[in-house]
């Protein structure tokens, strides 16, 4: 049985079809990139691509922006152009997935901060807002729009959400109600690191945005 046919058995819908071939790009300019390549490469129909330079989006379906140090990688973005490049194929419908520093690049606002951003969501973040103590920690938590089984969530001196605007949405915030994943339409943002476990569901998530499933 392929693998295609195993899916449709185990989700009981006939209707499903085997998913088509999508490039998701990965920017490799800083940070842990490589980690999202290794989870992306493991759904099946996904092409992975290390983006380096705007003309590496052609025919990119969605878009990852990994972790690192912000206030870096947006200096970095604007120098070689890439800032410009994905605002235009957002508007085109690329999806985008930033985690931690990707988030924070992804915000229109950024407390107390002037520093350079895409702007794409309607959301304020605060960056390393967890405080020293709790630089980094790790707690399990369940995303209903993903599944009912726990997901290892990893905290690196991490931001969180204050303010989610527009048709900006949350998808989950802690217990004290730090938020925590939010999403808009083809947009979605962590302040932890799915790609740092050895689970690919939060990616499967992305993935099936970029092709316009979830
Ligand atoms: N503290 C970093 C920043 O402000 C984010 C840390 C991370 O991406 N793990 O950019």
């Amino acid at each position: 049985m392929s693998v295609c046919e195993s899916e449709i058995d185990e989700r009981n819908q006939v209707s499903i079809e085997c998913p088509s071939q999508v490039t998701i790009g990965v920017l490799g300019l800083q940070g842990d990139f490589d980690a999202h390549i290794k989870m992306v490469s493991q759904i099946d129909g996904v092409n992975p691509r290390i983006i380096k330079q705007p003309r590496d989006f052609e025919g990119c379906s969605g878009l990852i922006l990994p972790g690192g140090e912000s206030t870096t990688v947006g200096k970095l973005m604007e120098r070689y152009g890439i800032d410009t490049a994905i605002r235009q194929r957002v508007s085109e419908g690329m999806a985008v997935f930033g985690t931690c520093t990707g988030m924070i690049l992804m915000a229109k606002e950024i407390e107390n901060s002037e520093q350079q951003r895409l702007g794409l969501m309607d959301i304020t973040v605060r960056r390393n807002a967890f405080g020293r103590q709790v630089d980094s920690f790790e707690t399990d938590i369940i995303i209903p729009e993903i599944g009912n089984d726990p997901i290892n969530a990893v905290f690196i001196r991490a931001p969180y959400v204050t303010q989610v605007r527009s048709d900006a949405h949350i998808l989950y915030q802690l217990d004290d109600e730090r938020i925590i994943f939010v999403r808009q339409q083809k947009l979605l943002a962590a302040a932890f690191h799915p790609e740092l476990t050895g689970d690919t569901r939060v990616h499967q998530y992305f993935v099936n945005i970029a092709r316009g499933i979830a």
